[in-house]
């Protein structure tokens, strides 16, 4: 994936650098946090992330577990790898089922930032798995918002749930309270709530969507976040998290070449783990998100 590529390069050369020396001196890991500090911020990593991450990999790298070992560099990044995992959430979450069906899945995010792609890339990959999910079309702000759902759960061959196209702005908390009804009156397991986004973070649509999250009482409300959004990462998502309280993230994009700071910085941010990637506008390109395998990635 494109995204990390000189977040990657950069981390791989202070490591080259690092493991040319045998025992290490304060100097050298002060040296090797700096050049590590400076690859993060470059990449658009949120200063307070940056900042409690080199700190952790201070302290540890110049602790015993390094002075100790037969080998300090590889130990040194040893202790980036793991802290790069806490940073990204640690383990994996996966998607959480209600006990009772309809499971009730809400999207959120900026105009944009790839939710309706993942709502229909979502609704695939559950059909894989023997789940019959509902889409439902709660984005009446864009006129073709709808219309745009309405192809990709076409694409997906999923069942989808819309108003009628040409209805005026209409009410989406209604929209989404019958999209539910209609779920556990068709027995549809799973509902993909798609609620709309603006450019920027908006008063009334956010409290549009809390009005959603609240009439819907959703089992996982996720937040998408492109990763190009770069230093904004950290605003949006904290505005999301006020506003609809999200349960989990959906990284999107992670094919472009953005610097990946989002992905740095959202769960560590907002405490909040990332539940999938996707990478590319393709049906097929989500991936459930590791945080141990996105560390190896950065730091191959
Ligand atoms: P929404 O406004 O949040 O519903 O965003 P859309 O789902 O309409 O996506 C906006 C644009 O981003 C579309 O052109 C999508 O094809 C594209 N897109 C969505 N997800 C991805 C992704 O993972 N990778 C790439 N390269 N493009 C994506």
């Amino acid at each position: 994936m494109a995204t990390f590529g000189t977040l990657s390069d950069r981390l791989t050369e202070t490591f080259r650098n690092l493991r040319k020396k045998g025992q290490l001196t304060p100097a050298d890991v002060d040296g090797t946090v700096r050049e590590i500090r400076r690859a993060l911020l470059d990449a658009d990593v949120a200063l307070p992330v940056v900042k409690d991450f080199t700190a952790k990999v201070r302290e540890r790298a110049l602790g015993d577990e390094v002075n100790r070992a037969l080998n300090p560099a590889q130990q040194v990044v040893q202790i980036v790898n793991e802290e790069l995992i806490a940073i990204l959430g640690g383990q994996q979450r996966r998607l959480q089922f209600a006990k009772n069906p309809p499971t009730v899945i809400m999207l959120a995010g900026l105009q944009g930032s790839g939710k309706t792609t993942f709502a229909g890339k979502l609704a695939k990959q559950l059909e894989k798995d023997g789940h019959t999910p509902l889409l439902v079309a709660a984005d009446l702000q864009r006129p073709n918002a709808v219309n745009q759902l309405q192809v990709v759960a076409s694409q997906a061959g999923a069942a989808i749930y819309a108003p009628e196209p040409g209805n005026g702005v209409g009410d989406p908390v209604k929209v989404a309270k019958d999209g539910v009804e209609t779920a556990r009156r068709q027995q549809h397991d799973i509902v993909i709530i798609d609620t709309a986004g603006r450019l920027g973070v908006d008063a009334e649509l956010m409290k549009q969507a809390a009005d959603i999250r609240k009439a819907v009482d959703p089992d996982e409300v996720l937040f998408v976040i492109d990763a190009m959004i770069g230093q904004d990462a950290v605003n949006t998502a904290k505005a999301f998290q006020e506003g609809v309280d999200f349960t989990g993230v959906v990284l999107s994009k992670l094919d472009g070449d953005a610097r990946g700071g989002a992905a740095l910085s959202v769960a560590s941010i907002t405490g909040r783990p990332i539940i999938f990637a996707s990478t590319g506008e393709g049906l097929d390109d989500l991936e459930p998100f590791h945080p141990d395998r996105m560390a190896s990635r950065i730091l191959d």
